[in-house]
C-alpha cells in the first residue's frame, strides 16, 4: 500500500508540533518553510526566553468570532499533557507568575534545538527556503507547488501563521490558500501591538505605571494596569499591548478610538485631592509642577502643567477647583488613537480563517476533506502570556494526530 503523504505548509510552532504527531512509520511528512530555518518566531519569542505556554488556559484568554471552538481543544490538550510531551523530548519547563511557562534553560534556542532534533529523529522531511506558491486539488490529491518543488499529497496542513511580523515569515499565503478552497477569512487586524497617537515631545521616552482604558461603548470596562511607555509615534508598554487587540478591532470599523490613562492608578481621587490641597496650603510659594513631581516623573508633571496652562502659577493661586481639575486630568488623560503601529510590529494577527468551517476536534476543513489548519492562521488569537504559542501547539497536536490516524475523537 502506498504511504500516506502529508504536506505541512509552515514550519512554525503549529507546523512543527503537527509534524511530530503526524509522523509514523507508514506515512511521509514534509514540512515546507519559506525561511532559512524553522520556528523563527519561536526563536525570538518572549524576548529570546520563549514564553512557550500558559499553565492556566481559559477560553476568555483568547479573541475570535467563536471562542466555543476552543473548548474541546483546551480540555483535550492542557498544560500537563504539553509538559509531559516536552519532558519526553528532553525539554524541561518552568512555570512563572500568571502561569507563564518558559523553558528551564530560559532560552528559546533550546526549544528549537530540541524540536529540530526530534523532527530529524522521526524522519520528517524539512524543505527550508521553500515557499509554497500554489496548492491545488485534483481528484482528492493535493498538488503543492513550491519555490523548488512540485509534489503530490494526500493531506495538507496550513500552518502558515498570520500577517504579523513579516520579517519573521508573517504573510498572507495561509489565508490565500484557505480562500481558494472556499474558506472565509474574518477581517485581519494587528494585535499585541503599540498604538499610534500624538505625543508631546516632553513625554517621549518616559516610562510610568498607568491604568489604560478604552472609551468605547462596546468595550466598556476593559482596562489594564501595567507599564506604559510614551514614544515618538505613540504609546507602548505591556498595558498598551494588552489593550491593543480591542483597540485594533474597534479601528476596523471606526476612524479613531479614545484611550484614557490613569497615571496614578494606586490612589483614590479623594485621597489625591485631599493631599494636594494640604500640600498647597503648606507650601503656597511652590510652583504647581513641584506638587506633581512628588507623585509623577518630572516630564509628565511638566506636560500636565502645560496642558492645564498652569506654568506660571504657584500653589497659592490654585483653589479647590484647580486642584480637582489637576487630579481629574491625571486620572483621566485622553489620547485619540487612529492607528496601531501596524502588522510589522504586531506580535500576532487577529482575525483569520473563520472557524465555523473547521472541525474543532481535529482541525480539518469542513469544506475540503484532508485539508487541515493549525495556529495563528485561524481566527483565534491569544492574550500576551504564552497563549499564542499554546494555541499553535495545541492545534498542531490535534491536527497532527488526526492526520496520522484519521480517527474521529
Ligand atoms: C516578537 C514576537 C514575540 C512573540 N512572543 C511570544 C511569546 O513569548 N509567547 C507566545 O505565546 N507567543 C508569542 N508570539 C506569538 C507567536 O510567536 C505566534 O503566535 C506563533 O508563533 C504562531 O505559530 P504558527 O505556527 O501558527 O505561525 P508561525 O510561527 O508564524 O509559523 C508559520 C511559518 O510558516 C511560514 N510560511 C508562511 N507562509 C509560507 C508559505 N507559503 N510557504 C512556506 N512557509 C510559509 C513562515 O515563514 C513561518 O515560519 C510572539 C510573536 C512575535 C512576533
Amino acid at each position: 500500500m502506498q504511504k500516506d503523504r502529508i504536506a505541512i505548509i509552515g514550519g512554525g510552532a503549529g507546523g512543527i508540533m503537527a509534524a511530530l504527531f503526524a509522523k509514523n512509520s507508514s506515512n511521509q511528512v514534509d514540512i515546507y518553510e519559506k525561511n532559512q530555518a524553522l520556528g523563527k518566531k519561536i526563536s525570538i519569542s518572549g524576548n529570546g526566553r520563549c514564553n512557550i505556554f500558559n499553565a492556566n488556559l481559559k477560553r476568555e484568554d483568547f479573541f475570535g468570532e467563536d471562542l466555543s471552538f476552543l473548548e474541546f481543544a483546551l480540555r483535550e490538550y492542557d498544560f500537563s499533557k504539553f509538559r509531559r510531551f516536552c519532558e519526553d523530548l528532553g525539554l524541561f519547563l518552568k512555570v512563572e507568575k500568571d502561569g507563564k511557562v518558559y523553558p528551564l534553560s530560559n532560552q528559546a534556542k533550546s526549544v528549537l534545538a530540541i524540536f529540530d532534533r526530534a523532527l530529524k529523529e522521526r524522519d520528517v522531511n524539512i524543505f527550508l527556503s521553500n515557499e509554497v506558491l500554489k496548492v491545488e486539488q485534483k481528484e482528492g490529491i493535493f498538488e503543492v507547488v513550491s519555490k523548488d518543488k512540485k509534489a503530490f499529497y494526500d493531506k495538507i496542513l496550513i500552518a502558515c501563521g498570520g500577517k504579523s511580523a513579516p520579517n519573521l515569515g508573517g504573510g498572507e499565503s495561509g489565508y490565500e490558500i484557505a480562500k481558494k478552497f472556499g474558506h472565509k477569512i474574518s477581517p485581519l487586524y494587528p494585535a499585541l501591538v503599540q498604538l499610534e497617537t500624538k505625543i508631546d515631545k516632553v513625554l517621549v521616552g518616559i516610562k510610568t505605571k498607568a491604568k489604560v482604558s478604552i472609551m468605547d461603548k462596546e468595550y466598556r470596562g476593559i482596562s489594564f494596569t501595567n507599564d506604559l511607555l510614551f514614544t515618538k509615534y505613540g504609546l507602548s508598554g505591556f498595558g498598551i499591548l494588552d489593550i491593543s487587540p480591542y483597540v485594533s478591532k474597534a479601528l476596523l470599523s471606526k476612524e479613531s478610538v479614545i484611550l484614557s490613562l490613569n497615571l496614578l492608578p494606586d490612589f483614590e481621587r479623594s485621597f489625591l485631592e485631599d493631599k494636594f490641597l494640604k500640600i498647597s496650603k503648606k507650601y503656597p510659594k511652590r510652583e504647581v509642577v513641584q506638587l506633581l513631581v512628588g507623585f509623577l516623573p518630572l516630564q509628565i508633571a511638566k506636560f500636565l502643567v502645560s496642558k492645564l496652562k498652569l506654568e506660571k502659577k504657584t500653589l497659592q493661586d490654585t483653589g479647590v477647583k484647580t486642584i480637582k481639575q489637576i487630579v481629574a486630568t491625571l486620572l483621566d488623560l485622553r489620547f485619540e488613537v487612529k492607528n496601531t503601529h501596524g502588522f510589522k510590529y504586531a506580535e500576532v494577527c487577529g482575525g483569520g480563517v473563520d472557524v465555523s468551517m473547521v472541525d474543532r476536534k481535529i482541525f480539518e476543513s469542513k469544506l475540503v476533506k484532508n485539508l487541515f489548519f493549525a495556529g495563528e492562521v485561524l481566527d483565534i488569537t491569544g492574550k500576551r502570556g504564552g497563549y499564542n504559542l499554546a494555541f499553535a501547539f495545541i492545534s498542531g497536536y490535534l491536527s497532527g494526530k488526526a492526520m496520522a490516524t484519521r480517527d474521529k475523537f
